[in-house]
Formats: structure tokens, sequence, C-alpha cells
């Protein structure tokens, strides 16, 4: 039932130069002291009070962050829960800490409230390797199929879709569709897509795009790993290739990971996700040992490291200076915003049915 394809060429010099960007502005975020970083930490605090303005952090962020959006009234959480989040406090600013679409959804759900990103330029793969332009053409030629587009995608692209989803309710959304009967156009990531057409036999087409850090993890190396530590989880995100979800005792949502840590009894976990999640897993289960996935290691480059380096381009400095000077607002042509919120407002209703 199964259709793959390869509708678009995977954009890697722009994916390329986007990581150099973000190297530049991490060293730029990472270099200060202590004492600037108390500063900071203080009069970020005082700004979010005056402009009445609530922190919504990503688990991937820095643990600095994920720390102040606690302390604050804010929120860390996954991508789906940001914007649930976003949408029912009341404050009317928002500043998501995290990846570009993850401001934009807050946007399109949120067009009254003001949305404050520490950088616009935090990218993400899944998003550079879905252009709307040939996104569209694609579309296009398969006028039969259901759009479902993942969260990681620009307004443009969600403005052409049926339905948003996250890797949380992915497979419920697809299984729902496949029982209508429909045929599914899924985009931008293809080993969750292929993960979900594997567990639900959907019939999907699937755009060939991939994330950075979870399509490094290697299998070869993972099997290593276990067999050192025989005893631990092994817990998988589903942006991984599929050899990587093959080992897995767990494939999840960054929330089921975390779960999976508290939950189970194991009290090793090797993890294969992006490692900022290890602030939240430590605070869940304190006493667990958690490892990270081995991955290829190119060099040394945030993706040698398991870690996003468009999350890490979040920092104190240019979080502070995007809420000191009001700076770095996400704006969404209103045309685009409207088409953009069927298809997510859909997802958080579809969401808001399941238990
Ligand atoms: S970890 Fe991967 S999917 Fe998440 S924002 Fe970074 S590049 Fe995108």
């Amino acid at each position: 039932m199964s259709a793959l394809a390869n509708p678009a060429p995977v954009l890697e010099k722009p994916i390329d130069d986007a990581i150099r960007r973000a190297d530049d502005v991490i060293l730029q975020q990472r270099n200060i002291s202590a004492d600037e970083k108390a500063e900071l930490t203080t009069r970020i605090k005082q700004l979010l009070k005056q402009r009445n303005a609530v922190l919504v952090a990503h688990y991937y962020t820095s643990a600095d962050l994920q720390i102040l959006a606690d302390e604050t009234g804010g929120f860390v959480s996954d991508s789906l829960d940001m914007a649930r989040f976003g949408t029912e406090h009341p404050a009317q600013t928002l500043v998501v800490a995290g990846v570009r679409f993850m401001g934009e959804t807050a946007k399109i759900l949120n067009p009254e409230k003001r949305i404050f990103m520490p950088d616009l330029n935090a990218e993400c793969s899944l998003d550079i390797g879905c252009p709307a332009d040939e996104f569209n053409a694609f579309c296009d030629q398969h006028p039969d199929r259901t759009v479902v587009v993942y969260a990681n995608t620009s307004a443009e692209v969600k403005a052409r879709a049926d339905w948003v989803v996250t890797s949380g309710i992915a497979l419920k959304v697809i299984q729902h569709l496949k029982d209508q009967g429909k045929k599914i156009i899924w985009a931008p990531d293809k080993h969750l897509g292929n993960y979900v057409q594997q567990q639900t036999g959907a019939d999907m087409l699937l755009w060939q795009g991939s994330c950075v850090i979870h399509d490094a993890f290697k299998a070869s190396a993972l099997k290593k790993l276990m067999q050192q530590h025989p005893d631990a989880a092994v817990l998988v995100h589903p942006e991984s290739p599929e050899d990587v979800i093959a080992l897995a005792d767990v494939v999840g949502s960054t929330t089921g990971l975390i779960k999976a840590v508290a939950t189970m009894p194991n009290q090793t976990f090797i993890v294969a996700t992006d490692n900022g999640i290890f602030h939240k897993m430590k605070l869940a289960a304190p006493d667990k040992t958690l490892l990270e996935a081995p991955n290829e290691g190119v060099g040394a480059t945030c993706i040698s490291c398991a870690h996003c380096p468009w999350m890490e381009m979040n920092g104190l400095k240019n979080l502070a200076q995007a809420l000191e000077n009001e700076t770095n607002e996400i704006l969404i042509e209103e045309n685009i915003r409207k088409k953009a919120y069927i298809p997510i407002k859909r997802l958080m209703d579809f969401a808001a049915t399941q238990t």
C-alpha cells in the first residue's frame, strides 16, 4: 500500500550554510562569564514582567533557558504543548525559545499576541529541506491525496496542508485518515513518514527531508553500546533512521521519551534524540543513568554532539536583547496565517479528543 517517492532534492548546501551561521551565533551566546549570566537572568526576569510576557521553551534548548522558563511561570515542552500553552496563557506577549517554525506556529494560533524569538535565524533542516514552491508543485501533481505536514515546516507549507501533525500524534492522525480511506502526501521527514507508514499501513507518498541530528544516529555503533550495557533500555525518536528505530525498546516523541525514563524500571537508558532533553530527563529520574546514542560525529560541530545547532542559537544574551528592544518579532502575512491556521486547528481539535 505504500508509495515511496523522491519528489525533491534535499538541499544540502542551504542546510550547511545555515549550520555555519548558527555556529557563529552559538559562539557569541556561549561566551559569557558567570557574573554576566546572573545579570542577564535577573534582567530577563524583570523584562518578562514589564512586557507582560511569558517564556515558552523547547526541550532541546539549553538548561539555562529551560530553568528560566520554569522559574518565571513559563513552560518547557514539545512543539504541540508549547503551542497549546501559548494559546491558553493570558499573556499578550510570548517569547518562544526554539526554532522559527515554533514561533510561527504561536503567531498562527495567536494573531492578537506579539511573538518574539531570541534569533529569527534559528532554522530546522526539515523546514529548509521543504521549500514552499517545490512542495506546492508536488502537491499539485497529486490532487487526490490528503496533505499531512509535520510541525517542522514553514507557515507557507502549512498553508498548503490539510493536517499538521507532531511526532506525538502522527500515528493517530494517519490511522484516522487511513480508516477514512484517504491516500496521503507526507512531508517533510522521511524517517518519521516511513515509521508511520509501517505502523499504520497507510498509502503515503513521502517527501525526502530529514533532521540533521536524528539522521546521524548509527545503528552499528548503537549495537556495540547496547552490548556494553545489556540492561539499558533504548529510547529512540522516530526522526531517526529505520535501522536505529528497529533497535528501540521505546519509539516516541520527546514527551513520550521523558515519560519512559520516569516510568520504566531500567536504571540505564540509551537515548537517541537531541541531548538537550537530558535536562528534563534528569529532573524526572535523578538516579538513573542516561547515555547518548552514538552518531556519525562529523567533526567538531554541534551535529557531532547530538545537539541541534539552531536550538543552541537561543541564548541568554539574544533573549535579553529581543525583550529589551522588542526585536525579532514573528510576523506572518495574514492570508498565509489564515490558511495555515486551519490544519493546525484541526490537529489541536483532534488532539483534544484523544486521551
Ligand atoms: S533537532 Fe532536527 S527536527 Fe529538531 S529543530 Fe533541530 S534540525 Fe529540526
